[in-house]
């Protein structure tokens, strides 16, 4: 099976991580804050908190910003859980905004139109997370305008996109935003097993992060309420948890971090040929990116409704019987079962629904051979016409 994603794990990773494991720490050591330093030089932003996912990590940041209950929190239904379940794990409410059918994010218009309606309601979201599908950003110049304009904050959940552009800068510099998140799953561009990084711009948003990702405990004088009880003291100021990346994770995702370039080049090169590969087959691939550059961190093609001669359901069994790992990114999360039970309902965001009844998500990773493409080519053309 030619799967529709996978990691890349090379000698010097391996290397790098047995150094780790034969030195005095497995975790809370060196290692973390390589990584988070790495990722902040990467992306350009000042500051970069690892957690142990990137759930974690867009958990960590809505309790930053205050999330709590009564507060608002619109994402888009075409992600994974974890950009909603973030604000239901804080006690808020959440409710989404619809995708644009080109792009397949969050649509800047419609996001206009429910701000405006929301206004008049007095119901206002506190935090707006635009995810960026398949390693392509959002539209963030104009959902910024919109921050500024009615003064919620922004995550960018930007689990697809390390190594990403937009406009002229890499995705997570947080030029537009509070925060941005990337994920390291092994299925995501980069990995570290498990784990998550949260960059922001903001000094207090970091220090808020890292005592809520350890317990709320801190040993910094700054924090504490009255003097320590001596030099051992640590002090709890808030309710936080135990979301720490391991140091054997962050020398993974450190070493990796060495070949994020070489891996997002790869997957453009890659991108690239499925457009001329597919150009003749009945299906809608995904749009030029214009305002930046992709990660490409899944390839996602659309049946064509008028042109296709075989339903989703068949061309998924079909790909798969062929040997070709695809997928389907994503089933909208308002319909997910606990999502309907607070009242969400199919009808309520119809370009999310009329894309995921279309999608397929086939091959695309770093290390796919050319050779692999083609299978993958032939294969759709077999079963799609
Ligand atoms: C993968 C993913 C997450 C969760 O990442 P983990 O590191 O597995 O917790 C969140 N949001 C999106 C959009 C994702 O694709």
């Amino acid at each position: 099976m030619i799967p529709y994603g996978r990691q890349d794990i090379d000698a010097s990773d391996i290397a790098d991580v047995v150094e780790t494991l034969q030195s005095a720490f497995l975790t809370q050591g060196p290692a973390v804050e390589a990584f988070e330093a790495a990722v902040a030089r990467y992306v350009g932003a000042e500051h970069a908190v690892s957690a142990n996912s990137a759930t974690s990590a867009l958990h960590i940041a809505c309790l930053a910003l205050g999330v709590g209950p009564g507060d608002l929190v619109w994402t888009t239904p075409n992600t994974f859980v974890a950009s909603a379940n973030c604000a239901r794990l804080c006690g808020a409410d959440v409710d989404f905004v619809d995708i644009d059918p080109d792009t397949l994010n969050m649509c800047p218009e419609r996001l206009a139109e429910k701000l405006a309606e929301a206004e008049k309601t007095g119901r206002l979201p506190k935090v707006v997370i635009p995810v960026h599908f398949s390693g392509r950003s959002a539209n963030m110049r104009a959902i910024g305008a919109l921050r500024e304009k009615y003064g919620f904050a922004i995550i960018e959940d930007a689990s697809h996109a390390i190594g990403g552009r937009y406009e002229n800068a890499p995705v997570g510099g947080c030029a537009h935003s509070e925060i941005a998140v990337f994920s390291f799953h092994p299925v995501k561009i980069v990995t570290s097993g498990e784990g998550g990084m949260a960059t922001t711009n903001d000094a207090a948003l970091a220090e808020a992060m890292q005592l809520y990702r350890s317990h709320g405990v801190t040993r910094d004088p700054k924090f504490m309420q009255g003097p320590p009880d001596g030099p051992w003291s640590y002090q709890m100021v808030g309710l936080g948890l135990n979301y720490r990346l391991t140091d054997i994770q962050a020398t993974l995702g450190s070493a990796q971090m060495r070949r994020l370039d070489a891996f997002v080049e790869r997957r453009n090169v890659l991108a690239g040929q499925y457009r001329k590969l597919l150009a003749e087959r009945p299906v809608i691939l995904p749009p030029p990116v214009s305002d930046g550059i992709s990660a490409w961190h899944i390839y996602v093609i659309e049946l064509e409704p008028k042109r296709a001669v075989v339903n989703r359901l068949d061309a998924y069994n079909g790909l798969r019987a062929r040997g070709i790992g695809v997928n389907v990114h994503y089933y909208p999360v308002h319909l997910q079962p606990y999502y309907r039970a607070l009242g969400f309902k199919p009808g309520d965001f119809p370009h999310s629904e009329a894309y995921y009844d279309r999608a397929l998500t086939i091959p695309l990773f770093a290390a796919m051979t050319d050779a692999e493409q083609l299978t993958v080519a032939s294969a759709l053309q077999e079963v799609l016409g």
